[in-house]
């Protein structure tokens, strides 16, 4: 099945709001073999929904639209498209009496506002998608030649209650029997350049994807290799998904931190736990990046002990007991003050390991021998020290943010003895 999604809102074409019920829409139903073929965003206008569904409509005869059912003026989803299925709209009895029992469950003061009854307005014919989340309800519109519009609300919680609770059944009724599913699987890599992994999973002799599709996709936590599988069965889609996705993690080696939504923190974090050391982090560039990082992690007090903030010179030698002489010889960015930095966290917070950044993170500040992007990175396993330095790209935010997960990448080999 194809379809083509609909997102209405003045926000999203000003940019102030990013459309992130489009991306959210797209990624569940591909997991049911429903293959988004076209996202349009329209303004808060008749005129442009009418067009907007309308041509969508024509190319797909599926079409989910969100946003525009609200009780405010501006809320102009379902009468544009119930004029364009040739609809008048009528007062459903039913939903003013769930607008009057949610307002009073609230425990909201005086009568319902006359705006709210604005969301009992249907189109006539229509289904109603009850919404447990909020008071606009979904609705679907079947028309003679068996096409559809789906609305729903635009707040992205009740948007995904409502799919997935009323429209997603309703969807997937329509399909029955329909055999195939849109799966993906990814790799997560760090520390690795696209071209290098590239270079290596193309170098993998007899390579065979199996007819998967193979993305790589790079940030600054890394490149993540993600494969598709699409038209096959879900049992077949996840038996190719797992032995293509065993041959890219040989090829891209100790790279490999985990798959899916797994985060670099929370897998060092675990690996900390079960080596039982304790993990004290000192920050220069970064200012509490990785800090964050670390207890980001449910769970994190067991292995995570602290850190210490050393923006200034002054506190890299009061608080760290880095050597005034290091840092005068080698420099607040150099691989000495770094080890020092670790060493020096380490024993102050009494951990067992210290992890260390000083970097240059820009705009200003980079010299032609620490150009901006240079970053020392060290980390002190229980006295067993190691440190590199790297230039790192991207602006002062992508900067600070690379040079944590490369702290945590360090500190991940470490305990691996692939560093
Ligand atoms: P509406 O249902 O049009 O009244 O939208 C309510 C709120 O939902 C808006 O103020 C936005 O903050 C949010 N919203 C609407 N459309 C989207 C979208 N496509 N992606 C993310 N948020 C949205
Ligand atoms: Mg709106």
């Amino acid at each position: 099945m194809q379809i083509e999604v609909v997102t209405i809102g003045d926000e999203l074409l000003l940019g102030f709001t990013i459309d992130t019920n489009g991306a959210w829409l797209a990624r569940e139903l591909a997991q049911h073999g429903i293959t988004v073929v076209r996202r349009t965003s329209v303004a808060d206008q008749a005129d442009a929904i009418a067009s907007g569904v309308g041509d969508a409509l024509e190319r797909t005869g599926a079409v989910i639209t969100t946003g525009g059912l609200g009780p405010t003026s501006d809320d102009l989803t379902k009468p544009s498209i119930a004029r364009l299925f040739g609809r008048e709209m009528h007062i459903d009895d039913a939903v003013v009496e769930s607008l009057h029992r949610r307002w009073k469950a609230l425990g909201r003061s005086g009568d319902l506002p006359r705006s709210n009854l604005q969301q009992a307005l249907i189109p006539d014919r229509a289904i109603v998608l009850p919404n447990a989340h909020g008071t606009a309800p979904g609705i679907w519109l079947d028309d003679a030649r068996g096409r559809f519009v789906a609305m729903l609300p635009g707040v992205p919680r009740e948007m995904r209650g409502l799919f997935t609770e009323q429209l997603l059944p309703r969807m997937l009724q329509r399909l029955a029997g329909a055999p195939t599913v849109v799966r993906s699987l990814t790799v997560r890599t760090t520390g690795i350049a696209e071209s290098v992994l590239s270079d290596r999973i193309l170098a993998i002799e007899g390579l065979e994807l199996e007819g998967l599709d193979l993305a790589y996709l790079p940030g600054w936590e890394g490149v993540d290799l993600r494969l598709t599988a699409r038209g096959l069965s879900a049992e077949e889609a996840d038996a190719r998904l797992a032995r293509v996705a065993a041959v890219l993690r040989a090829a891209a080696g100790e790279h490999v931190y985990g798959t899916g939504t797994d985060d670099l923190a929370g897998v060092v974090l675990a690996a900390l736990r079960a080596a039982g050391e304790r993990i004290a982090v000192a920050e220069s560039c970064t200012g509490g990046l990785l800090g964050a990082r670390l207890t980001a992690i449910p769970g994190a007090s067991d292995v995570m002990l602290g850190g210490i903030i050393a923006y200034h010179n002054e506190v890299k030698a009061s608080a760290l007991g880095v050597c005034r002489e290091t840092l005068e010889a080698h420099g607040a960015v150099s691989q000495e003050t770094a080890r020092a930095m670790a060493t020096g966290v380490r024993a102050a917070l009494g951990a067992s390991v210290g992890v260390a950044i000083t970097g240059i993170a820009g705009p200003g500040g980079g010299t032609p021998d620490k150009p901006v992007g240079t970053v020392c990175i060290a980390a002190d396993i229980e006295g067993a020290v190691q440190s590199f330095r790297a230039i790192l790209i991207g602006d002062r935010h992508e900067v600070r943010q690379r040079s944590a997960q490369s702290a945590l990448s360090l500190v991940r080999r470490m305990l691996l003895g692939t560093a």
